[in-house]
């Protein structure tokens, strides 16, 4: 449930309906707006009868939000968060933010090159996993800590930030050492522990779509997050799975401006994993960009033919590097 105040609502007046909140044993969120201030009333399993509050001075509507996401949704808080990673903002209307960088971290020289490449081109983060969701057991499973010290090593040689998967709860501390944003991916998406984790972790969060996820399941797994006093969530939609077979994943491309009505928080894409094709990936992020994506994650390695994960999709430096020359054209055609 959502409470609105009148704009012209005192403080005195703003205590009182939260006294009556929390009198119903809930808990009242004050979200403060440009033109109003709202209270997002927390911990209602059903509807609640509103009768106490309605009447209350300087209330102006109650809104029943009958969705498993309240905390992330626009109805809640009008205006854009922008998830800040280092110097840099997504979301809200700044620039696009490019991370890229390698499927997964396979050696110190491999993730060095990549960093270079991707930084010389124009990238703003450098991306690279360490433990990686394979789909067989006996496909490569990532360098664990080692490929955390050199994507780091990496990031600080080239100056960007950085960020990796975290798969499970007891990574996270381990993660968290070494990366600036904490990436939870299409596989883990619903698991609920590990975002309850993450959420008070503190620490910006990537949240990728799960492959047969709806945006009302997207977005109640971002609110796990959130709810846990995290709003640093940027949502990433990487692709769904669809009959079709010709690419690795459908690219669901109208999610963009769709999560921007519903949702406050930035959305990025990521056109490799969506795809699966390295000739797709430049026409799609440059539409990515034009549906408003807040950012891209791109997949870029060296020596794409030799890579451990994902090479059929990356892109080589030079590859990564005409695009982020299209791509800055575009950009100043839409207004960034
Ligand atoms: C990745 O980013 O390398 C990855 C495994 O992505 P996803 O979780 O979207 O499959
Ligand atoms: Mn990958």
């Amino acid at each position: 449930m959502l409470i609105v105040m009148d704009p012209q609502a005192t403080d005195e007046q703003l205590q009182k309906v939260r006294e009556a909140v929390e009198a119903l044993g809930f808990r009242a969120e004050p979200i403060p707006g440009q033109q109003r201030t709202a209270i997002g009333v927390l911990g209602n399993q059903g509807y609640v009868d509103d009768s106490t509050i309605r009447e209350l001075a300087g209330v102006r509507e109650v809104i029943h939000v009958s969705k498993p996401y309240k905390m992330v949704s626009r109805d809640f808080h009008p205006e854009s968060t922008r998830v800040r990673v280092g110097a840099f903002e997504i979301g809200g209307g700044a620039a696009p933010v490019i991370m890229a960088g390698p499927c997964s971290i396979e050696s110190e020289e491999q993730m060095m090159r990549a960093a270079r490449e991707v930084k010389a081109a124009g990238a703003h983060i450098l991306r690279g996993g360490a433990f990686k969701p394979r789909t067989g057991p006996h496909s490569f499973q990532g360098l664990g800590e080692q490929g955390l010290k050199f994507l780091r090593q990496a990031g600080d040689e080239t100056a960007m930030p950085v960020i990796t998967e975290v798969m499970r709860i007891e990574q996270l501390e381990l993660v968290s050492r070494y990366s600036d944003v904490l990436q939870i991916g299409a596989r883990n998406m619903q698991n609920f522990d590990l975002l309850k984790e993450v959420g008070k972790f503190g620490k910006p969060v990537l949240l990728k779509r799960g492959m047969s996820a709806t945006l009302e399941e997207f977005l109640g797994a971002a609110e796990y997050i959130v709810a846990e006093g995290n709003d640093q969530v940027i949502l990433c939609e990487r692709g769904i799975r669809t009959f079709e077979r010709a690419t690795r994943n459908s690219l669901d491309l109208s999610v963009v401006p769709l999560l921007h009505e519903m949702s406050h928080l930035p959305v990025i894409v990521d056109p490799s994993h969506a795809t699966g094709k390295r000739s797709l990936v430049p026409v799609m992020s440059k539409a990515a960009l034009v549906a408003g994506a807040d950012g891209l994650m791109i997949e870029v390695h060296p020596e794409p033919e030799k890579a451990l994960c994902d090479g059929a999709q990356s892109l080589t430096g030079d590859g990564f590097s005409q695009l982020m020359q299209e791509m800055q054209s575009l950009m100043k055609y839409l207004g960034y």
